[in-house]
């Protein structure tokens, strides 16, 4: 059976508005953009390699509106589920949000993903969010808000605004990369979790896939996420690299939280990271990798409560 093929596809790094907790400010200096003809083999060579979901992400993909609708035909003439991430910028009034909504949905894409938070919002007025989930539900097409919040109180309000309009959404945890990298960080209350990840690979407009879309560029000291560039590979072989490495099944499946108890980190030291900082300690370390790595199929998969 062939494993299942999802990718978060950045097309460009470009975006509109300057957000305080963007994870994709650290990436790359500037912006780039990948080539429009290369985006549409890119995709058409995934369909061949049984990619069945694709995420336009990265910087905001709807400044290049018509692109991104021919991106989502090949999508659909190959049988790929498709998603936009959008500041929602663009929703301004409702009918303008209806004609966008509307040319989306005839592209065929499969779901719209609104971002929010109160980073979002210095720029962002979030009537637009409103506008754009309505829109969405007048036609038909999925959508979720991703409302990205660090659990204090000034977020009370944000989230409160979405329950007033009973609208869809899940609450994101800052990620403290990037920009984010710089706040001062609550202190987490929470029980000994397993911090699984699912691991959503990405592909930079500059060709380069990481086994992970939220921290693209990071893990500077092993490159631990990292699988190489469509200029070298292609698409099958970088998954497959993604899909044989030793350690990436263990995050999905053991967690982090196990991991990091085999390599002696206490229970109390444990708790006090997030899931991505939790990562970063055990894999940017090229010490800690190299035991992880040699172990991961002894001792280490057998490290379980
Ligand atoms: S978080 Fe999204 S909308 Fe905000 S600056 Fe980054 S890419 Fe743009
Ligand atoms: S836990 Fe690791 S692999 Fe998962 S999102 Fe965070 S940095 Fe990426």
């Amino acid at each position: 059976m062939n494993p299942v093929r999802q990718i978060a596809f950045g097309y460009s790094t470009q975006c509109n508005i300057r957000c305080g907790h963007c994870v994709a400010a650290d990436a790359s200096p500037g912006t780039v953009k990948m080539d429009f003809d290369r985006a549409q083999d890119i995709i058409q060579e995934m369909a061949r390699c049984h990619v069945t979901g694709i995420s336009f992400t990265a910087g905001e993909p709807l400044l290049f509106f018509d692109d991104i609708c021919k991106l989502i035909q090949r999508c659909r003439e190959n049988g790929i589920y498709s998603r936009i991430v959008t500041n929602a910028y663009w929703a301004k009034t409702r009918e303008h949000t209806d004609r966008v909504v509307s040319e989306l949905r005839s592209n065929g894409l499969a779901q719209l993903r609104l971002s929010y938070s109160r980073w979002h919002q210095q720029h962002i007025n979030r009537e637009n969010i409103v506008h754009a989930a309505l829109s969405c539900q007048k036609q038909g097409l999925d959508y979720f808000i991703s409302f990205v919040t660090d659990f204090s109180k000034k977020d009370d309000s944000f989230e409160q605004f979405l329950r007033d309009h009973h609208l869809k959404f899940f609450p994101e945890p800052v990620i403290y990369f990037g920009r984010a990298g710089e706040f001062d960080r609550q202190r987490l209350f929470t029980d000994y979790r397993p911090n699984v990840c699912s691991m959503n690979p990405y592909l930079s407009p500059q060709l380069d896939m990481f086994a992970c879309c939220d921290a693209a560029n990071r893990f500077s000291k092993t490159r631990f996420l990292y699988l190489g560039n469509l200029r070298n590979d292609n698409i099958d072989t970088l998954f497959r690299k993604m899909e044989t490495h030793v350690l990436y099944p263990l995050i999905r499946t053991m967690g982090l939280t196990n991991m990091a108890s085999y390599l002696g980190f206490k229970a109390r030291e444990i708790v006090q990271y997030r899931k991505c900082e939790l990562c970063e300690k055990l894999f940017n370390t090229k010490e800690n990798l190299n035991i992880l790595t040699k172990s991961a199929r002894s001792d280490l998969i057998n490290w379980r409560r």
